[in-house]
């Protein structure tokens, strides 16, 4: 009963797709598996956008995927995907899925809200599609005969603007709670409204984001902000209450004046950077949402009479060790943001050796894309982030007579 229709009629056609996504599928096909392009990348071709990655379902198990190819590989030893490499493209190709109840294998594995914990058996199309979150991320494009087949009406939705759930709902978000966070993302991301069923259980259901791992977490965090529709999100999350939990400051954050201003011009940035295609550090980005809290301690802590530079050491550590309790930030990242802060007082210092050793610092780039925000913000004299501008773009000669006398 699914309906297979002609990919033409909605203006896709098989070289819209990239070659390494036809050229997996083309070869399964020719192995005599099902192959097809899903989720994702077909819905974004038929909404117009240019997809990021191609996912491929297939019927093959993951060791017949592997032997149909010459740069394959398995990944992942509960949940077995496969890696086709094809020139500097790779494919994730995933045998259908199936649910442990229609398998005789007793009912999924759950914790006690009902998190699925153990998703593994394979199934059927039919099923693979049933298992998806959303009727639009359940459509699988054939390149080779240029059909779409769609199980839940995805096509109509995405035509209607709607993002809606396949199934019910609440048990839905309650098998995997990320699909709220995935909810509030793709509808920023393709313009779509929630199906009122859709969002209706958020609000009462928005605490189990709690008991999703921290590193999951911080992954779908780190894709909502860096999808290019960052402060559409965040508006968003903060709407259906899903905030919380997540940024826990930014609750905090977003009510103090000067954080706000700062905040909206940061992901103002980042999405427009995201947008023009340019690169985007996730240590700046965090290092740009925590600041105000990180300002708001360093300031508590030298008003109690420590010195400035612990001070601020203080403040990093702590805020930074908040995060990490409900948002796994990498090491890495936890670095990388505590090197963007430390620069900021250094800034300030405009005399003898020190504006020429801060841009040798490693991070000095990135210290100073921080400071111009600021000035932008009003946060900061604009005189200081013109001066450090103006010192970047002068020769030696120039730079030394910049210098301000030593106090
Ligand atoms: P994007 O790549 O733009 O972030 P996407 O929908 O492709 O969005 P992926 O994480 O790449 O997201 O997932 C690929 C597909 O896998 C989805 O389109 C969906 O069909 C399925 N999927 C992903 N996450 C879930 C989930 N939590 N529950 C059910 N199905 C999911
Ligand atoms: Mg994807």
């Amino acid at each position: 009963k699914p309906n297979t229709l002609p990919a033409s009629r909605y203006g896709i056609r098989r070289d819209a797709v990239s070659n390494g996504s036809r050229h997996t599928v083309e070869t399964l096909q020719q192995q005599g598996y099902q192959a097809y392009i899903v989720g994702g990348a077909v819905r974004d071709l038929l909404a117009g956008i240019p997809p990021k990655d191609y996912d491929v379902a297939t019927n093959a198990t993951p060791e017949q995927v592997r032997r149909c190819f010459r740069r394959a590989r398995i990944i992942g030893r509960r949940f077995q995907i496969v890696h086709v490499m094809m020139g500097r493209e790779t494919i994730e190709v995933t045998t259908f899925r199936g649910s442990h109840e229609a398998h005789g294998n007793g009912p999924a594995q759950t914790d006690a809200h009902g998190r699925v914990l153990r998703d593994n058996v394979f199934g059927s199309q039919q099923e693979d599609a049933a298992r998806r979150d959303f009727t639009v991320n359940a459509l699988y494009y054939d390149p080779i005969s240029e059909t779409v087949i769609d199980y839940h009406h995805g096509i109509d939705d995405l035509h209607n603007k709607t993002l809606r759930m396949i199934g019910d709902p609440a048990t839905r978000y309650r098998e995997d709670p990320v699909r709220m966070l995935r909810a509030v993302r793709l509808a920023a991301k393709l313009d779509l409204s929630l199906d009122p069923a859709t969002r209706a259980p958020i609000g009462e259901l928005a605490g189990l984001i709690g008991n999703v791992p921290l590193s999951r977490l911080f992954d779908e965090m780190l894709k909502l902000l860096t999808s290019g529709h960052a402060l559409k999100c965040l508006h968003s999350l903060r709407e259906a209450g899903l905030h919380h939990g997540l940024l826990p400051l930014l609750d905090v954050i977003l009510e103090r004046p000067a954080g706000q201003r700062f905040i909206q011009l940061a992901l103002e940035n980042t999405d427009r950077r995201i947008r023009e295609g340019k690169p985007i550090s996730p240590g700046f980005l965090f290092a740009t949402l925590l600041w105000h809290e990180m300002l708001a301690q360093w300031e508590t802590h030298k008003a109690d009479g420590e010195r400035p530079l612990p001070a601020l050491f203080r403040a990093m550590d702590s805020v930074l060790e908040t995060q990490a309790r409900t948002l796994a930030i990498t090491r890495r990242v936890a670095a990388d943001i505590k090197d963007i802060w430390v620069l900021q007082p250094r800034f300030e210092q405009r005399s003898g050796k020190r504006p020429f050793s801060l841009i040798e610092q490693p991070r000095f780039r990135a210290g100073y894309d921080f400071l111009l925000l600021r000035a932008q913000a009003g946060e900061i004299d604009h005189e200081l982030a013109a001066w450090w501008t103006t010192f970047l773009d002068a020769d030696g000669a120039a730079r030394s007579a910049m210098l301000q006398p030593p106090r």
